[in-house]
């Protein structure tokens, strides 16, 4: 047969970071690749998944999610987020954020629209624009502070930006845009009409009293900013797949359309859970930000002595290095020499650009896993040294 796949497939390559997983799986290295606990849920959100099987929450939800979890999403984006919303106009339960962004994006965007994305990003960004059949233009942040710079949003916002993509706290370099920098991004917004559509995946994870900002909360944003967010990071609940969306009214119902013909709801059990993930004290969060920290501190240390050059993270759970003095000129190359031969995991640098020849000389390790974990990749880190 002489018909393939579609064009629009090939415009892209496979997930990189995925890639690297199953690399680990094979080698038995420590993946520090794939951002992901290696410990489970609280325990009160595993017992009440357990506790909603049995008590029946097994079949669809109302296709946006249940209302119980809208109502207490609605009311934890009003006290922490500080975006007003309610759970009828606003929220939109997804397949995790994954789900969120592209359903986002489709909902939004017509072909040709111009998205702005600050770079390096988050790998889905990409396919998930070209799949919505937005134009992107990408925006190189500051080296090697990676802050958002004036004159590069200038030259990409233009009459066509439809939106542009933030994600903060940021993967892979760990920054928190300060209210200044996002301020910044408000003004190109307004003066061009545009929206923002924003990836807080990592909203709680943050460093040294940092705070996290949504954009939807600044003067004027709330009206045209997409916040997105999820399960996954904040409760150690990856493979739930739960997060939400959430829109100006006069979008919720084009973001619902494109939600339901994607996954019709996120799973019903799972969301009842997350209900009592939303009730757990503040203690749970500072205790995560507290494992985190530990974890870290100590990676920062071994890759430092591996001879990696380290930015230090702000927030989120990964550690952007530059490998000039490791010997190696090649992430690539690098990656798979130490899964092979080091046993540790990590995602090549330039999987986080659009154009390859960039990030050649990075690498990106995860310390989402128990200092235990990451005590026992130094130790093979060591032997990198
Ligand atoms: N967000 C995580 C990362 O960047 C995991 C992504 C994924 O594989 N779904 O590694």
């Amino acid at each position: 047969m002489s018909k393939e796949a579609s064009r629009r497939v090939a415009t892209f390559t496979e997930s990189v970071i995925r890639q690297m997983t199953r690399l680990c799986q094979a080698y038995g290295a420590i993946n520090l690749a794939q951002g992901f606990p290696d410990f489970d849920p609280p325990v009160a959100m595993r017992i009440a998944a357990a506790e909603a099987i049995r008590q029946g929450y097994n079949q669809y939800s109302t296709t946006h999610g249940s209302i119980r979890l809208r109502q207490a999403i609605a009311q934890k984006m009003r006290t922490y987020n500080h975006i007003p919303c309610n759970a009828e106009d606003n929220i939109t339960v997804t397949c995790g954020t994954t789900e969120g962004m592209i359903a986002a994006l489709l909902a939004l965007l017509n072909r040709g629209d111009e998205v702005v994305i600050p770079e390096p990003f988050y790998e889905n960004y990409g396919p998930d624009s070209i799949l919505s059949g937005a134009k992107c233009r990408y925006v190189e942040l500051d080296e090697p502070s990676f802050k958002i710079d004036e004159e590069k949003l200038k030259e990409a916002f233009s009459r066509k930006t439809k939106a542009i993509i933030i994600n903060t706290p940021h993967n892979p370099t760990g920054r928190v845009f300060s209210k200044s920098e996002l301020e910044l991004i408000r003004d190109f917004c307004q003066d061009y009409d545009a929206f923002a559509i924003t990836d807080e995946i990592y909203e709680h994870i943050t460093y040294d009293g940092r705070r996290h900002v949504s954009i939807a909360s600044l003067d004027g944003m709330t009206n045209r900013t997409i916040t997105i967010s999820g399960f996954s990071k904040t409760y150690s609940a990856t493979g739930w797949r739960v997060g939400y969306i959430i829109a100006p009214r006069k979008l919720t119902a084009a973001v619902r359309k494109v939600h339901d013909f994607l996954t019709v709801c996120a799973p019903a059990p799972l969301q009842e859970a997350c209900i009592t993930a939303l009730k757990l004290p503040t203690s749970y969060y500072e205790n995560l930000r507290r494992l985190y920290s530990t974890s870290r501190s100590l990676l920062l240390q071994a890759l430092e002595e591996a001879s990696f050059t380290c930015t230090s993270p702000e927030g989120a759970y990964y550690i952007w290095t530059d490998i000039g003095h490791t010997g190696f000129r090649d992430d690539r190359q690098l990656a798979k020499h130490l899964i092979s031969r080091v046993g540790v995991g990590a995602v090549p640098g330039s999987s986080f650009y659009h154009r390859p020849s960039k990030g050649r000389l990075n690498l990106r390790f995860s310390f989402s896993k128990k200092p235990e974990t990451i005590r026992k990749a130094a130790a093979r880190l060591a032997r990198f040294r």
